[in-house]
């Protein structure tokens, strides 16, 4: 998605910004000042959080990060996160593949209270100007909160058929591991 474009105050570079194989902790304010673009794959194994609301992952997330400084002088990072995520099918719980697709756009800010002066566009990425920044938990971040509320298998593929369904004769194991009750109470706090 690019409905970024359209901001006027958007700085468009018009040299080709080198692309850098994407670490994992970066110096966010030099990288916005020298408008480095970072591209690479980070690994789901090392993103708890996600682990905790859909399960143990393997594989990565390709993403790619362009950081730089808008015309107000607010250092941002700007890109795209993508992974495939094994998820529970809400009715079977069984795992079924799931692509996330994230837009990311950030404004760092280093302090939380300064938060409230980014425009809406930007989610607030608190970071002191000397701090190095950890890029495995934002793009996690990120990942969470493009996961979907509920998945469900397609009808005829899923474990639970249709009939125990409107029988209403779930086990109740169902309703307790639901992980998309934490899911939800994450996306409340956006
Ligand atoms: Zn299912």
């Amino acid at each position: 998605m690019h409905f970024f474009d359209s901001y006027l105050d958007r700085p468009y570079h018009c040299a080709p910004m080198s692309t850098t194989r994407m670490p994992t902790r970066v110096e966010p304010y030099r990288l916005a000042a020298s408008a480095e673009r970072l591209e690479g794959d980070l690994p789901l194994d090392e993103m708890p959080r996600l682990a905790d609301l859909i399960g143990p992952q393997t594989g990565t997330c390709h993403a790619v990060l362009t950081f730089g400084i808008d015309a107000q002088r607010r250092h941002y990072i700007e890109g795209q996160a993508e992974a495939r995520v094994m998820m529970p099918c809400l009715r079977c719980l069984q795992p079924m593949p799931v692509t996330l697709d994230s837009s990311i756009l950030l404004g760092m800010v280093t302090d939380e209270s300064l938060s409230s002066r980014l425009p809406r566009e930007y989610d607030p990425l608190v970071v002191g100007h000397d701090e190095r920044l950890d890029l495995i938990p934002v793009i996690e971040e990120e990942l969470l909160l493009a996961l979907p509320q509920a998945i469900y298998h397609e009808e005829g593929e899923c474990a639970v058929s249709r009939d125990e369904l409107s029988s209403g004769e779930l086990p109740d194991e169902q309703v307790t591991t639901n992980p998309f009750s934490a899911l939800a109470a994450l996306k409340d706090k956006h």
